[in-house]
């Protein structure tokens, strides 16, 4: 295992900010959400929030510090022992709650002490439209994962088989090795690799699983999805991950929201903004026109005399709250359309108008540029 200030790049005695200064970069840097399907990014995000967990708590740290290993749970030597995606994503939210907007929208579950040989857990993106993020909708993902094997019930053994004491670690589960130093005695355990920690292996394996006691399968999962969410939340479906060998625990299943760009809303916070385009006259005389929303179209009336560049509020058009009541705005911008081509009849038409119209004085043609 690399060496956790090694991990965060910060010297033996960097204190408090400087580590979380070089998590937090590095966390930024390598988040699944920036790097969706890169393995070895994933893989950093979870080795810098393992090595933040440790080094954050300055108990955790002296021991790290006195016997080079300890576990996230702060007993020294749990070895083997999986950090995986869900805690370094609850380290990530707990580190900077609310930066960058990631946020598990059921609140994350307090869990069970984990064993090692629990399954890992499975990632799945679901990119929603605006207007499925408006309304809520249901979702079906397929997945391909552990489960537990048919033929052998998870047991990895085949029928009359049963299971034997693990000859390697005589069904300890555990490898144990004693290391002199200048410090004293350091004890290293490391799970049996032979049995995975379990302390037992089958006499004769299951033919389907080869042992293992699961199988890969292809599940269809629906999943609600609840108006509101923003792209970065993420709800965790505990125990829908991969199934452990020979029937232990499964991992969880983390689904990440995302959205897919809108060819003309753009969505800032609970509000959606949208550019409207009207002509001359429209913005002279005022007009009602039907305008585009994330359910249907709403009616918007346009007073006479409108500049360019207003903007017009439609009250309660734009995103619900997540888990709440209220609803944003849609923030409708107007631009008024110079015509770039005339033919003779207009061109004429803007001439006598040029005439009739009253000049723009020369104190009110100028002013302030303004965004
Ligand atoms: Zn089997
Ligand atoms: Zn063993």
């Amino acid at each position: 295992m690399a060496d956790f200030y090694e991990i965060l790049g910060v010297g033996r005695n960097a204190n408090e900010e400087e580590i979380k200064k070089a998590y937090r970069q590095l966390a930024l840097k390598y988040h699944p959400d920036k790097n969706p399907g890169d393995k070895s990014a994933e893989n950093k995000f979870k080795e810098a929030a393992e090595a933040y967990e440790v080094l954050r708590d300055p108990q955790k740290r002296a021991q790290y510090d006195r016997f080079g290993t300890v576990g996230v749970d702060g007993a020294p030597g749990a070895g083997g022992f999986e950090f995986d995606l869900s805690d370094a994503l609850r380290t990530f939210m707990s580190g900077f709650g609310g930066f960058g907007g990631f946020d598990d929208i059921f609140g994350s579950s307090t869990r069970s002490r984990r064993r090692a040989d629990k399954g890992t857990d499975l990632r799945v993106n679901i990119p929603l439209t605006y207007e499925e993020i408006g309304t809520g909708v249901d979702k079906t993902i397929r997945v391909k994962r552990f489960e537990i094997c048919d033929t052998c019930g998870g047991s990895g053994a085949a029928k009359g088989g049963g299971q034997i004491t693990c000859p390697h670690c005589s069904g300890t589960g555990e490898i144990r090795q004693v290391q002199r130093s200048i410090l004293g005695q350091i004890v290293n355990v490391h799970e049996c690799r032979n049995c995975s920690g379990t302390g037992k292996i089958v006499e004769r394996p299951c033919r389907t699983c080869h042992g293992d006691g699961r199988t890969k399968v292809n599940r269809e999962i629906n999943i609600k999805v609840p108006a509101g969410v923003a792209a970065g939340n993420y709800m965790t479906l505990n125990d829908e991950g991969n199934r452990g060998r020979r029937g232990s625990r499964a991992g969880d299943l983390l689904v990440m929201f995302d959205e897919k760009e809108h060819p003309i809303f753009t969505r800032h916070g609970r509000d959606v903004l949208l550019a409207a385009y009207i002509s001359f006259a429209e913005a002279a005389l005022g007009t009602t026109i039907e305008v585009p929303t994330l359910e249907g179209t709403a009616k918007l009336k346009i007073p006479p005399g409108i500049q360019g560049g207003h903007i017009l509020r439609m009250r309660g058009k734009g995103f619900p709250e997540l888990h709440g009541h209220g609803r944003g705005d849609q923030l409708v911008r107007i631009q008024v359309v110079a015509p770039s081509k005339l033919d003779d009849d207009q061109k004429t038409f803007y001439k006598e108008l040029q005439e009739i119209e009253p000049p723009i004085m020369a104190a009110e043609r100028y002013g302030k540029f303004t965004g």
